[in-house]
C-alpha cells in the first residue's frame, strides 16, 4: 500500500485513523504500562474525561487494565506516587509525556526498564504522531 493511500483511507474512515492512533500509542512504549510496566491493554486518559481531558496523544497513555481501572478518576501522578511499583524515573517519563516530549519520555521509560527494547522505527513513529 502506498502511503497516500493510506492517508486517503484514514481520511475516509475516522475509525481507521482511530484505530491506527491507538495502535501507534502502544507502540511507543513497546506495549507496556506506563505505569507499572506491564503489558498495555488500554489506553489511559492522564486527565480523565469527565474532567475536560482530552483524546489526544498528550494526554493518552498506554496502561494494563490494572493500573486503568485503579486510578480511576484520580489525577496519575498524585495516585501513581502512591503505589507500591512507583519508579522515579516513570514518574518522569509520565510527566514528560504529557508535555509531548515523547523522546524523552521513551528514553525515561528505557531507563526504568532494562527489558525495555529500543525500537528501531521510532523515527517514523514520531513523524506519525507529528502528523497527527
Ligand atoms: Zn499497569
Amino acid at each position: 500500500m502506498h502511503i497516500n493511500d493510506a492517508v486517503f483511507l484514514e481520511d475516509l474512515c475516522p475509525k481507521f485513523r482511530l484505530r491506527q492512533w491507538r495502535k501507534s500509542i502502544h507502540r511507543f512504549t513497546g506495549k507496556s504500562c506506563i505505569y507499572c510496566g506491564k503489558p498495555s491493554e488500554s489506553i489511559d486518559h492522564v486527565l480523565p474525561r469527565s474532567q475536560g481531558g482530552l483524546s489526544t496523544t498528550e494526554n493518552c497513555v498506554p496502561a494494563c487494565l490494572s493500573c486503568n481501572g485503579d486510578k480511576s478518576d484520580e489525577n496519575a501522578l498524585y495516585w501513581y506516587r502512591k503505589q507500591k511499583f512507583y519508579d522515579p524515573r516513570r514518574a518522569m517519563a509520565i510527566r514528560a509525556w504529557l508535555e509531548g516530549d515523547l523522546r524523552l519520555a521513551i528514553r525515561l521509560l528505557q531507563w526504568a526498564n532494562t527489558n525495555f527494547k529500543v525500537k528501531q522505527n521510532f523515527e517514523k513513529d514520531e513523524s506519525e504522531y507529528k502528523a497527527a
